[in-house]
């Protein structure tokens, strides 16, 4: 089964399938590499 996921901003809305090469990405050394979006720059993602 392809399920493809999804991740959508919260804060603008872009949506992207999640490990996109649309999405950037951050480290954030406690938590690791976090998915950042590249349309206001927000972290605050939810897969959907
Ligand atoms: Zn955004």
């Amino acid at each position: 089964m392809a399920t493809e996921t999804m991740s959508r901003c919260l804060a603008c809305g872009f949506e992207a399938p999640a490990g996109a090469d649309a999405w950037s990405s951050v480290q954030h050394p406690p938590l690791g590499e976090m998915t950042q979006c590249p349309e206001c720059g927000s972290t605050e993602t939810r897969q959907l």
